[in-house]
C-alpha cells in the first residue's frame, strides 16, 4: 500500500501483517484500555456478567462495539446474514448459554445495510459462485433467497424497481423481521418472555454512517 493510500485508511492492520504486528496491536490496544479504563481488566478477570445478546452478521464493519460497549458487557453469535436457525446446533446452544446461564436480560438481533449475502441474491449472483469451492454458503444464502422471492412484489414496486441500494436496505430490514419472528419460535426464548426476564429488540446499522436505528419487529 502506498503512503498516500495509507494515509486515508484508519485500519490497525492490513493483509501483509504478521503475527509480530498482531502482538504489538495488542500491547498498543492493552495499554490504551488500562489507560482509560483502569478497572477493566480486573473486573473482567472475576469472570463475565454481560446484560446483552447481540445477534449480527459476520460482516467485517460492525458489531456490538457500534453501541460503544466495552469487553464484557455484551455477548455475541454473529454469522452471515445475522440469522437465527432455530434447527442450528449453534445458535440453540448460544441462545441457552447466555439466556439461561449468563443471564442477558437483553437479545438484540442487529442486521445492517450493504449486506454481501443480500445483495448476492438480489443481483442473482448466487448462482456465479464458484461451486465446488462454496457448496455450503449456496445453500446458507437459500434462505435470503427466500425472502427475496417472498417479497418480489415489493422489491417490483416502483420505489424500489431498479434501485439496488434502496432494495438491499429493505431486505436487510426484512430479513431482520423475519429473523426475529424466528427468535420468538424458540423455546428458551418464549420461557424468558414468559417470565419477563428478556427484552428483544430488532436494529439496523448503516455502515455509511454509522448509526443504529429501531426496527419494528
Ligand atoms: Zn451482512
Amino acid at each position: 500500500m502506498s503512503p498516500v493510500a495509507s494515509d486515508f485508511v484508519p485500519f490497525t492492520l492490513q493483509a501483509n501483517s504478521g503475527l509480530d504486528d498482531y502482538l504489538k496491536a495488542n500491547e498498543r490496544w492493552r495499554s490504551d484500555m488500562q489507560n482509560e479504563h483502569p478497572s477493566l481488566f480486573t473486573l473482567n478477570g472475576q469472570g463475565q456478567d454481560p446484560h446483552t445478546l447481540f445477534i449480527g452478521c459476520s460482516d467485517s464493519r460492525y458489531n456490538e462495539n457500534v453501541v460503544g460497549v466495552l469487553p464484557g458487557e455484551v455477548f455475541t453469535y454473529k454469522n452471515i446474514a445475522n440469522r437465527v436457525n432455530v434447527d442450528d446446533l449453534t445458535c440453540l446452544a448460544t441462545l441457552e448459554f447466555a439466556i439461561n446461564v449468563l443471564k442477558v436480560n437483553k437479545v438484540i438481533i442487529c442486521g445492517h445495510t450493504d449486506c454481501g449475502g443480500i445483495k448476492t441474491c438480489l443481483k442473482n449472483q448466487r448462482d456465479d459462485l464458484p461451486g465446488l469451492q462454496c457448496s455450503h454458503l449456496y445453500q446458507y444464502l437459500g434462505d435470503i433467497e427466500d425472502l427475496k422471492h417472498e417479497n418480489k412484489a415489493l422489491l417490483n414496486t416502483p420505489e424500489y424497481q431498479n434501485d439496488l441500494e434502496k432494495q438491499s436496505r429493505l431486505l436487510s430490514i426484512l430479513n431482520v423481521k423475519k429473523q426475529y419472528q424466528r427468535l420468538l419460535t424458540n423455546e428458551t426464548v418464549q420461557n424468558a418472555l414468559a417470565n419477563k426476564s428478556i427484552e428483544t429488540y430488532g436494529l439496523l446499522y448503516n455502515v455509511h454512517s454509522g448509526k443504529v436505528e429501531k426496527i419494528e419487529v
